[in-house]
C-alpha cells in the first residue's frame, strides 16, 4: 500500500517504529467512522524502520498529539490523489486536554472545568509539566 492508494485523507508517515499504537490511542482513531491502516515496521531508507498511519478521510487531527508522541512524524495531506500538504510537526509547547494530570492534590483532580494543560518544560528530555501543580508527564 502506497499514499496512492488515498483518494483524500492524511498519512502520518516517519513515525518512529513500536510508536504508531500509542499514537492511534491517544489521536482517538478507534472512533472514527472511516478506515484507518496502520503499519508497523515498515522498511525506511533514512529510518531503518518506521511507522505509518493512513487515515483514509479529511478529519482534523491535533497535530500537537502527534508532535508529543512523535516530533519526527511528517503529515500528508491528500485530497483527490494529490499530495497538498507536507508538515514536519515538531515538539508543541503546550498540550491542551491531551495528557490528564494523576496527581489527586492538583486542581484539575477536583474541578472538572478546568483544562488539563502540560508545557514543555525540558525540550532535550522531552519533559512536560501539568501548569498547575507542576506534576511530571508519565512516560510514553
Ligand atoms: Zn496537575
Amino acid at each position: 500500500m502506497n499514499i496512492d492508494s488515498i483518494q483524500t485523507g492524511i498519512v502520518i508517515d516517519h513515525i518512529t517504529a513500536g510508536r504508531a499504537m500509542r499514537l492511534y490511542e491517544l489521536l482517538g482513531l478507534g472512533s472514527l467512522d472511516c478506515s484507518v491502516a496502520i503499519i508497523q515496521n515498515a522498511v525506511s531508507k533514512k529510518m531503518g524502520r518506521k511507522d505509518i498511519i493512513k487515515i483514509d478521510a479529511d478529519i482534523p487531527v491535533n497535530f500537537d498529539v502527534i508532535g508529543y508522541v512523535d516530533p519526527g512524524a511528517t503529515v500528508n495531506v491528500i485530497r483527490e490523489g494529490r499530495l497538498v500538504e507536507k508538515k514536519q510537526i515538531g515538539m508543541p509547547e503546550k498540550l491542551v486536554n491531551v495528557l490528564f494530570c494523576k496527581n489527586p492534590r492538583c486542581i484539575t483532580s477536583c474541578e472538572q472545568e478546568i483544562e488539563h494543560v502540560f508545557r514543555l518544560a525540558d525540550r532535550a528530555t522531552k519533559e512536560y509539566r501539568c501548569i498547575w501543580c507542576e506534576a511530571r508527564a508519565a512516560d510514553l
